[in-house]
């Protein structure tokens, strides 16, 4: 019978693993998955797991969710994948026609890719390519916020702004106008997150004015920075920006990639500020976690300019080889019938009040700077000293020990920084959330008690 150990083997002989430094697996044992049920996961050692990160903020409802394995068999018996040049197929047309009833008011059109990265390269080529023929040459530049993130392919790390995963590849990366994020935890003492957001706005609105004339768009991540620490922002920034882009002509695209879905409360967060994008970036949640998938919702404006006779070369020619994966549109459909079948949004809600008491004694504590949340995705941030308001330095990898003691205790915690969080599947209960909290509180004694 095979072991952890079994694996670990034969994995770090052959695998080079992402966002990994590989020498830490030298101390840091790598873990062997065999199963996944609901929100647990189990490895070869038959330890479990409680995934409060939802694999990486891409499963929905579950491990093994019954319904979508259905869905997936009977697919996967018909047909597993088909080029969506020339062809298409009843999922995704079916995925599409659902996703433009669902997203908000405006979005017309569904192009697809196969990861979030790919779907942010997607929306800066189409918002530059839309100018473009329009006789709008000048314009080739984006508006980014600090601290954002939008992926690791050269052009979405090109408008993000996240120093660890930018920073080494600045050469090879187009230069994005960066303008200050309206994140809340930057705000004065007494000030409150809409009074911050709009206050931090007028920085924005200055440098639409300012480079309106060689700008294709603004690129945002709406009401959370996610892989930027979970940041958070109010929703009047939004409101904002939007009025701002439309008064000089510049397209808002909105990445939906991790806030999609619920994971803020509203299926998707640009609800909370009543807004529509000119293009709208899904991934992640968007197949209930289970394959690939992204998509890149448009107007109908956009999508216009782009139809014409062939001989004007005017065309959308990116494509990826497996653009519309039937069995990806699958789960997503049947991600989706979840969504329709069951209160989702209203349960969530419940789950997200309940998460939020259980962390309440956690605020006093000496080294937590802050708790905050937008919907099921709950924050706490360490810091090394309140009263002078002093982070821990990076090099002490407060969360990396925050991480090995949650797992000795069957948790699954991936703190980004000083920064611990919870993302999880919309199916945990009570219980999970009682013990989710005990071990990171405990984890969090362990991880600021030590030099
Ligand atoms: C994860 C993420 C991406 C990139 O998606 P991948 O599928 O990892 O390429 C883009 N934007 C946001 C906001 C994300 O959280």
């Amino acid at each position: 019978m095979s072991t952890n150990a079994t694996w670990i083997d034969q994995d770090l002989a052959v695998v080079w693993h992402p966002c990994t430094q590989m020498k830490d697996h030298e101390w840091l044992p790598l873990i062997p998955i065999r199963r996944g049920q609901g929100v647990w996961l189990e490895d070869y050692d038959g330890q479990r797991y409680l995934d409060a990160i939802s694999s990486w903020w891409v499963n929905l409802f579950g491990h093994s969710h019954p319904y979508i394995n259905n869905a997936l068999r009977a697919q996967l018996d018909s047909l597993e994948h088909v080029l969506l040049a020339g062809f298409t197929h009843a999922p995704v047309i079916r995925l599409s026609q659902r996703l433009v009833k669902l997203a908000p008011p405006g979005l017309t059109r569904c192009f697809y890719a196969d990861n979030g990265s790919s779907a942010i390269e997607v929306a800066l080529k189409m918002s530059f390519h839309f100018h473009r023929n329009q006789g709008q040459s000048l314009k080739t530049k984006f508006i980014t916020l600090s601290n954002s993130y939008h992926g690791e392919t050269l052009g979405a790390l090109a408008v993000g702004d996240v120093a660890l995963y930018k920073q080494t590849y600045a050469p090879l990366l187009m230069q994005a106008i960066t303008v200050p994020s309206p994140d809340c935890y930057l705000r004065e003492p007494g000030s409150g997150w809409r009074e911050h957001s709009i206050a931090r706005f007028e920085v924005m609105r200055t440098a639409l004015q300012q480079h309106a004339h060689e700008l294709c768009a603004v690129i945002v991540e709406p009401l959370v920075q996610c892989a930027g620490h979970m940041r958070m922002y109010d929703p009047v920034y939004l409101k904002l920006l939007r009025q701002a882009c439309d008064e000089v002509g510049v397209h808002l695209i909105v990445d939906e990639i991790a806030t999609g879905f619920g994971r803020t409360g509203t299926l998707f967060a640009c609800e909370q500020a009543d807004i529509s994008p000119d293009i709208l970036c899904l991934g992640k949640g968007l197949t209930g976690g289970y394959l690939p998938l992204s998509v890149v919702l448009s107007t109908e404006t956009i999508y216009q300019a782009f139809y014409a006779d062939y001989a004007q070369l005017s065309g959308f020619l990116h494509s990826h080889s497996y653009t519309g994966n039937p069995l990806a549109c699958t789960a997503a459909n049947a991600s989706l019938d979840i969504f329709e079948q069951q209160p989702i949004l209203s349960r969530n809600a419940q789950l997200a009040r309940y998460m939020l008491d259980a962390v309440q004694e956690l605020r006093a504590h000496p080294h937590v700077s802050e708790i905050r949340q937008q919907g099921m995705i709950l924050a706490i941030e360490l810091i090394k000293n309140k009263a002078k308001g002093e982070p821990y330095p990076w090099q002490e990898r407060r969360g990396l020990r925050v991480y090995q003691h949650a797992l000795a205790q069957g948790v699954l915690l991936r703190p980004l920084g000083n920064v611990i969080y919870f993302m999880p599947p919309y199916v945990i209960n009570h219980d999970d959330i009682d013990l989710l909290v005990r071990v990171t509180t405990d984890g969090i004694h362990f991880a600021t008690n030590e030099a």
